[in-house]
């Protein structure tokens, strides 16, 4: 069980901003920009690399959901980045498949330091 399983169950506290019967989602303990939010599934799924057809609905319902949070929360015009990491070398280090909502400020082109 991962650290954000203990999470959906209530075992250790989190912010959580929104939850429905698929997802979670809480503030990131260590965020990299003014509003970084994850978006969790319930369902266990260790990475992006471990979806497979049947989770394409969940996949896309971790997306939307981030995109709704973002016009609930007035910064959708201005903008936000979404961020998968996947496995080592995508630089993630929960394997529950998790998206990174990143906002609150421009965010610079991807990539540059
Ligand atoms: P990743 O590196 O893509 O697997 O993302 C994992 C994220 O979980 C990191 O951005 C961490 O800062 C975040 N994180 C770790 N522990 C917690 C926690 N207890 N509550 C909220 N976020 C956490």
């Amino acid at each position: 069980m991962t650290l954000f399983h203990k999470i959906i169950r209530r075992e250790i506290p989190a912010d959580i901003v929104y939850e429905d019967e698929h997802l979670i989602a809480f503030r990131d303990i260590a965020p990299q920009a003014p509003v970084h939010v994850l978006f969790v599934p319930k369902e266990t799924i260790p990475s992006l690399d471990a979806a497979r057809p049947e989770h394409a609905e969940l996949v896309g319902r971790l997306a939307l959901a981030a995109a709704e949070y973002a016009r609930q929360e007035g910064f959708a015009e201005d903008g936000y980045r979404i961020v998968m990491n996947c496995n080592g070398h995508g630089g993630q280090t929960v394997y529950q498949m998790h998206l990174h909502l990143l906002a609150g400020a421009p965010l610079g082109r991807f990539g540059t330091p």
